[in-house]
This record gives C-alpha cells, sequence and structure tokens, in this order.
C-alpha cells in the first residue's frame, strides 16, 4: 500500500495524495470550473480568453492553465481565445501574425529589396542621374 498523506496546497486539508495535486474536493471545484469553461468555449467559439473570464467567472490564467494542461482543446472556430495578430490584433490560430499581415510585411519588404536593386543599378550605370534630381526637386 502506497497512500501518501498530502495537505492540498489550496485549501490545506490533509488528503490521500493520488494522481492529483489538490484534495478531492479541491479537484471536483476544479473540474466544474474545467466544464464551464469547455460549455462556455463550446457554445461561443469566438469569445476570447477575456470575455470567458467576465462570463464564467474563472481567471484567464486558470484559462490557460487548462489549455496549456492540454485539457481544453482549441479547434480553429477558437481563434480568438489565445492568439492575436501582432500587427492588427485580428485572431489567429499560431504564429505571430494572420495570413493578411504577413502578406502584406512580405510584399513590403520585397518592395524594399526591389527599390534597392533599382538603385544599385543607378549606382552602377550612372545613368539615372538626371531623373534622380528631378525627383528630387519635386519633392
Ligand atoms: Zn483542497
Ligand atoms: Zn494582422
Amino acid at each position: 500500500m502506497n497512500r501518501q498523506l498530502k495537505n492540498c496546497p489550496k485549501c490545506g486539508k490533509l488528503f490521500v495524495f493520488t494522481t492529483r495535486e489538490i484534495c478531492p474536493e479541491c479537484a471536483q471545484k476544479e473540474d466544474d470550473e474545467f466544464n464551464v469553461v469547455r460549455e462556455y468555449i463550446l457554445e461561443n467559439p469566438a469569445a476570447n480568453i477575456d470575455e470567458v473570464s467576465k462570463a464564467t467567472g474563472i481567471s484567464p490564467s486558470k484559462i490557460l492553465k487548462f489549455l496549456r494542461e492540454g485539457r481544453l482543446m482549441l479547434s480553429p472556430n477558437h481563434v480568438n481565445l489565445i492568439l492575436q495578430c501582432e500587427s492588427c490584433g485580428e485572431p489567429i490560430l499560431t504564429g505571430r501574425l494572420c495570413k493578411k499581415c504577413a502578406a502584406r510585411l512580405e510584399q513590403e519588404m520585397r518592395g524594399k529589396m526591389h527599390t534597392r536593386r533599382i538603385k544599385g543599378d543607378e549606382d552602377t550605370k550612372g545613368r539615372m542621374y538626371t531623373l534622380e534630381r528631378l525627383k528630387n526637386r519635386n519633392r
């Protein structure tokens, strides 16, 4: 028999340690909270974590903990819950930018590279000097 008594880190009560780090009472409470969150997310896939927290009364950190523990699974419908595009705030499933911003940034990068290449040609050939001067005058 390998029964181990532990103090519940949540309520301090002594309990028989099994697989959970918390006492059965607290575990039950956490399960209830988990179910509330899960149900709310299922019904409101577009809600973000703040909205879920407000609606369920469960702190965002706890919701994140459920997610990190892998108990709460996100489907593509749950894009708002965790990640937002760093550029425009659009909900995303993975990475740091939404597709739109990623494409835009890539285009900007390409545009810059393109300009640089043309300028390089000017420098080496020295033919566009006049045009460049005209452009500057019009500025
Ligand atoms: Zn407890
Ligand atoms: Zn974006």
